[in-house]
C-alpha cells in the first residue's frame, strides 16, 4: 500500500519545533527577525510572500516587508540590500523570485550578505554545501531531506534519481542526498535513457516543471515519489507526477498539493532561527538540516 507523505503536518511540526524557540529567544530579550523584499506584483509571489509573512507571525518572530514598485531600478534593490545587510536587527534577508527581467537575478543574490542568506543561493552557500560545510541549504531540497526523515525512509546506499537540474531544486538535491549517502543520478532535458534510469530508482525526485509529467508505469514497486512540481489551472492544482496511478506501485508519495509545498516555508523561518543563532554566537548556529 501506498503511503501519503504529509508536508502540512510535518511542516507543522517544524514550526512548533522553531515557534518554542523563538519564544525562549524572547524572554531573554532577543528579536530575531526577516526582511522579505518582492519587486512587482506577480500574482504568484505575492502568495508566496503573504505566505512566508504568515509564517513569521505564526512562529512569534519578526518581518519587515518591502513591496516595491515593478520599475525600480536595480541600484535602487542593491541599495535596500546593503542598507539590511548592514542593520543589526534584521537576521535574513530574503528577496522573492522571479524578478522583473530588467534585474539581473544573480547579482542581486551576490549582494545578500551570507550571513543572513536564508534561502540558500548565495554563492557562498552553494559552495559550502557542495563541499559538506555548514551553511544555508536551499528551503525546498533542505525540507524533501525532512520530509524523508520524520517519515522513516532510509537514504543510505539508495539509488536516487533527480529530474531536473536547477540551481533552487535539482542541483542541492543532488548534493543533500549525497551527503546523506544515497546514490545520485541527475537527469535533464539531454538525458537519452530517462525510462531506464527511473526503473532502476528507490528514491525519485520529479522537478521538471511538467504537470503530470511521470506516470505510475514508469517505476518499479517500492519507489519512494518526491514531487516539487506545483502547476495551477482550472481543475485546480497539480504536481509533476501523476499522483493516481502510482498508488500500488510508490511505497511512499508525496501529494501536490500539501506535500512539499508546505516545507519550503518552514525551512525558510528555520534559516532564520539559525542566522540569528549563528550572528550572535549561540552554539545552534552550526546546525544543519
Ligand atoms: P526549472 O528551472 O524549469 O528546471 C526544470 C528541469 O527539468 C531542468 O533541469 C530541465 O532540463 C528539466 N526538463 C525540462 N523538461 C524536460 C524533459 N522533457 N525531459 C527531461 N528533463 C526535462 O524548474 P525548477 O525551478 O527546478 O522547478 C521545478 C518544478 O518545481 C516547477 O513546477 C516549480 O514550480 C516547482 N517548485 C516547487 C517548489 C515548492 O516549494 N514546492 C519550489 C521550487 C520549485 P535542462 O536543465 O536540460 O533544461
Amino acid at each position: 500500500m501506498t503511503k501519503i507523505i504529509d508536508g502540512k503536518a510535518i511542516s507543522m511540526q517544524i514550526k512548533e519545533e522553531i515557534k518554542k524557540e523563538a519564544a525562549s529567544l524572547k524572554e531573554q530579550g532577543k528579536n530575531v527577525t526577516l526582511a522579505v523584499i518582492q519587486v512587482g506584483d506577480n500574482p504568484a509571489s505575492c502568495v508566496y510572500v503573504r505566505n512566508k509573512k504568515k509564517g513569521c507571525e505564526y512562529i512569534g518572530i519578526g518581518s519587515l516587508s518591502y513591496e516595491l514598485k515593478e520599475e525600480t531600478t536595480q541600484e535602487e534593490l542593491l541599495s535596500l540590500i546593503r542598507e539590511l545587510n548592514a542593520r543589526e536587527d534584521v537576521n535574513g534577508i530574503l528577496v522573492q523570485l522571479p524578478l522583473p527581467a530588467h534585474i539581473d537575478e544573480d547579482t542581486v543574490i551576490r549582494e545578500i550578505d551570507p550571513k543572513k542568506d536564508v534561502d540558500g543561493f548565495h554563492p557562498q552557500s552553494v559552495g559550502a554545501l557542495c563541499i559538506g560545510q555548514p551553511g544555508f541549504v536551499s528551503c525546498t531540497p533542505a525540507g524533501i531531506i525532512e520530509l524523508l526523515k520524520r517519515s522513516g525512509v532510509s537514504l543510505e546506499g539508495k539509488e536516487c534519481v533527480i529530474l531536473g537540474r536547477s540551481n533552487i531544486v535539482g542541483k542541492p538535491m543532488a548534493r543533500l542526498l549525497l551527503a546523506e549517502n544515497g546514490t545520485v543520478t541527475v537527469c535533464h532535458s539531454r538525458t537519452s535513457n530517462m525510462d531506464e534510469i527511473l526503473q532502476e530508482a528507490e528514491i525519485f525526485v520529479a522537478a521538471v516543471g511538467r504537470p503530470k509529467f511521470f506516470h505510475g508505469s514508469q517505476f518499479r514497486e517500492g519507489t519512494v515519489i518526491i514531487d516539487v512540481g506545483i502547476h495551477r489551472d482550472e481543475n485546480g492544482i497539480c504536481g509533476d507526477v501523476d499522483f493516481e496511478s502510482c498508488q500500488g506501485i510508490a511505497s511512499y508519495i508525496t501529494p501536490v498539493p500539501g506535500g512539499v509545498g508546505p516545507m519550503t516555508i518552514a525551512m525558510l523561518l528555520y534559516n532564520t532561527l539559525r542566522a540569528y543563532e549563528h550572528q550572535h554566537g549561540l552554539s545552534g548556529g552550526e546546525k544543519r538540516a
